[in-house]
Parts: C-alpha cells; sequence; structure tokens
C-alpha cells in the first residue's frame, strides 16, 4: 500500500490477546502506518512490537473507560481516522457502553470502515482500494422513506 494511514486499534480486556495476535500477525503492514489506540491495548501492542523488534507510530490515547474510545470517535469526527479496528467484548457488560455506541455510531455517519473482528479487520488491510485513486467511497445517505407510496 502506497498511502500511509491512521489505523485506531481498540480492544475490550477479553479481545485483548485476540488483537496482539492479530497486530503480531500483521506487524509488517502496521508498521507503515500510524496507529492510535486506547490506552491499555496501545501499551501491550507496544510491548508485544518491541519484544519482536518492530518499530511502530503508536499514540495512546486515555483508556477505554476514562475516555479512550470519546477521544478517538473525536478523531472520526474531524476526519482524523482512516480506519478502526475495534474488537469488542459482546458477552460481557461494559461500564462505558455509551462511548463504545458513540465510537460504532461516528464511525458510520462519517464513513469510517471500522472491523470489529478479525476476518474483517484483514478484509479491509488487504483492500485494494486504498490506492485506488479514482475511487470516491459513497457518503451514506439518510433520505426520507415515504411506506404510503
Ligand atoms: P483499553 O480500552 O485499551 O484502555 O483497555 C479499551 C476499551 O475498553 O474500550
Amino acid at each position: 500500500m502506497d498511502k500511509k494511514l491512521t489505523i485506531a486499534l481498540v480492544a475490550h480486556d477479553r479481545r485483548k490477546a485476540d488483537m496482539v495476535e492479530w497486530a503480531l500477525h500483521n506487524d509488517r503492514f502496521l508498521a507503515q502506518h500510524h496507529l492510535v489506540c486506547t490506552g491499555t491495548t496501545g501499551g501491550l501492542i507496544s510491548k508485544a512490537f518491541e519484544d519482536k523488534g518492530i518499530h511502530a507510530e503508536i499514540t495512546c490515547m486515555h483508556s477505554g473507560p476514562l475516555g479512550g474510545d470519546a477521544e478517538i470517535a473525536a478523531m472520526v469526527v474531524r476526519k482524523q481516522i482512516n480506519l478502526a479496528i475495534f474488537l469488542i467484548d459482546d458477552l460481557n457488560p461494559q461500564p462505558h457502553e455509551a462511548d463504545i455506541q458513540m465510537l460504532l455510531r461516528q464511525c458510520r455517519v462519517h464513513n469510517v470502515p471500522i472491523a470489529c473482528n478479525r476476518y474483517s479487520a484483514d478484509l479491509m488491510i488487504t483492500s485494494s482500494l486504498w490506492d485506488e485513486e479514482d475511487y470516491i467511497p459513497t457518503e451514506p445517505q439518510y433520505i426520507y422513506f415515504n411506506r404510503e407510496g
């Protein structure tokens, strides 16, 4: 890929092992981009990369429950994020559910690709569309649907 992306990486506690394994599996790709992470996720990825001798540009925000998801959502609103990988723990309640929904919603509203599982993440980071100059993503439309016809 020619373009340098800013990629948000967020994983809930029970998904962190999955995120670190995915990041290590894709270390050469990720090292070419700017990674913006919630605090604990970013710390774990930084350590795993350091242990493997991989240098990557990693910015850590606050921890998720303390506002990290909200900070990343604000970056989405400002068009500073190209892609988000968000491994959510769907089997356990989270104290910051409101912030999680905000991040998901802002990605939808601002047309930012967001992968919530590794399969989607793999498909997104291998897409050839990133380098296609002619490809312009279609923005979401919110058109009133009249049921009456
Ligand atoms: P953390 O935040 O990486 O700081 O744990 C993730 C989250 O829970 O949203």
